[in-house]
Order: C-alpha cells, then sequence, then structure tokens
C-alpha cells in the first residue's frame, strides 16, 4: 500500500520563484526510498513540504497535493502531521545539547500520552541501540557527532513513526560512523517495520540501502527507478557515483 504520495506539487519561498516543480514521488509500506541530488537541487525542501516544515520558513506548497495513508497532508501543521505518523530527523543532528540522553529521549516522547509510556519507549530505544544506554547519563553535548545522530535518530522514534524521514544522516560523520548509520537506518526499517524516506548526499551508499531511488535536479524529478536502474544510468554514474 502507497504510504506516502506527492503528486504534482509545487513549492515557493516568500515571492521566489518556485523551488519545487511537479514533483511527484510515492513511498510505499516498508520501503525504504532515497532521494539524490546536487546541492540546491530542492531536496530538504520536499522533505520540508512533506513534514510541514516550510511555513516556518516563510514557503508553502502552491499546487499539487501531499498524501500519507490516503489522506491529505497539505497545510497540516507539524505537530499534526507528527501525529499522523511522519518524523523527520532534520539536517544537522538536532539534539538539546544541554540535556542527557535519557532527557532528549523522554522529550521525542511527548506524543507518547503520558511519561509512563515516554520512559517505556526510552527502555524499549536503550534495547534497541545499547551504545545508547551506556550513555543515558551523558550531556548530549559530550557525545561524538556519530553517537548524536544514533541519538537524533532514537529520539524521532519514540514518537513511533509510520514514516522516518532523515535528511543527509551521514553528513559531517567519518565513513565508519557513516556506515554505522546506514545500517542502523536499515534496521530501523527491518526491524520495526518503519518506512524510511531519506536524501543523501552519498549517492553509493543510498542505492545500496533503498528499495527505490528519485534523482531531483533544479526542483524537478528527472529520474526514477531501483538502485539497479539507477547505476546502470550512464548520468547517475556520471554524476553521483564518480564513474567517468
Ligand atoms: P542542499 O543539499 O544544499 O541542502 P537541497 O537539495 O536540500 O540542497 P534546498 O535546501 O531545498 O536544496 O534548497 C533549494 C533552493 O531553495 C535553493 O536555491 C535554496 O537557496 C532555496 N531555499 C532553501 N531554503 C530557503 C529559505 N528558507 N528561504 C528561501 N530560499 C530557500
Amino acid at each position: 500500500m502507497t504510504a506516502l504520495e506527492l503528486d504534482h506539487v509545487q513549492a515557493s519561498y516568500g515571492s521566489l520563484a518556485p523551488t519545487l516543480r511537479d514533483v511527484s514521488l510515492t513511498v510505499a509500506d516498508g520501503e525504504v526510498v532515497a532521494v539524490l541530488g546536487p546541492n540546491g537541487a530542492g531536496k530538504t525542501t520536499m522533505l520540508r513540504a512533506v513534514s510541514g516544515l516550510l511555513a516556518g520558513e516563510r514557503g508553502r506548497v502552491t499546487h499539487g497535493d501531499l498524501r500519507f495513508a490516503g489522506r491529505s497532508i497539505r497545510g497540516l501543521d507539524p505537530g499534526m502531521i507528527v501525529r499522523r505518523g511522519i518524523v523527520q530527523v532534520l539536517e544537522g543532528r538536532q539534539v538539546f545539547r544541554h540535556l542527557t540522553v535519557e532527557q532528549n529521549l523522554l522529550a521525542g516522547g511527548h506524543t507518547a500520552g503520558s511519561l509512563r509510556s515516554a520512559r517505556a519507549a526510552a527502555r524499549e530505544m536503550f534495547e534497541l541501540f545499547p551504545a545508547l544506554a551506556a550513555l543515558r547519563r551523558s550531556k548530549a553535548d559530550n557525545l561524538s557527532g556519530g553517537e548524536q545522530q544514533l541519538l537524533a535518530v532514537a529520539r524521532a522514534l519514540m514518537a513511533r513513526p509510520r514514516l522516518l524521514i532523515l535528511d543527509e544522516p551521514s553528513l559531517g560523520l567519518a565513513p565508519i560512523r557513516a556506515r554505522e548509520i546506514f545500517a542502523l537506518v536499515a534496521r530501523v526499517n527491518r526491524e520495526r517495520g518503519v518506512t524510511i524516506l531519506l536524501v543523501e548526499q552519498n549517492a553509493r551508499a543510498a542505492l545500496a540501502l533503498a528499495d527505490r531511488a528519485y534523482v531531483l535536479e533544479a526542483g524537478t524529478v528527472v529520474l526514477a527507478g531501483t538502485p539497479a536502474e539507477l547505476r546502470a544510468d550512464p548520468r547517475v554514474s556520471a554524476a553521483y557515483l564518480g564513474v567517468a
């Protein structure tokens, strides 16, 4: 079944020319879908359109529709969208730096209903990610980049999303830490059945992880397909995989 559907979406910031033009994309339940594209292509804008974060940037969807589980989410505020089951991990590991790991998780669990259910969800996260359990009383500020990204993902999972959106999860991480984050994303998809939509500069890693991918250039989808199809496309190999 289709989880997320973007149907001919156009989006603009203020009175500027549209940043997204006629973007159509689907993510099926249980899928991992990657969005590739150069800087400035509109990838972050597309994620913001889904999670309701455009308005905060003076942007808006001007045409088209966005649907999740068959219902329109266009124009909903970010809190409503979280309650519908979509949670986004923002670019740059936005953890609360002065709070402990455990406090960060509890802050992400505010939709859980009660402190008791938030605590239960935090315990689940510590079981899922033992590396975080060892750090539960450390301030997020003292965590490495990779650990902070792990915390950002765990905090997002506290809201029990059906769709997890990740914006550049490997940005700024050493290659080995980036690999750990990709492995973690694969686990979250496989073991918890969470559908994933991710934007990623590392095209090779993204194609290794994804079931399908889209290429966005200048605000428009220029290619879409399975990783095998995209790897075989000379435009992808030249522009994104560093193959001449
Ligand atoms: P990157 O990989 O550099 O983050 P991206 O593909 O995610 O690129 P966006 O960040 O969505 O691209 O930006 C697409 C275009 O929209 C760019 O031209 C950018 O300058 C513009 N833009 C992004 N955010 C805003 C904003 N808040 N206000 C005005 N213009 C914006």
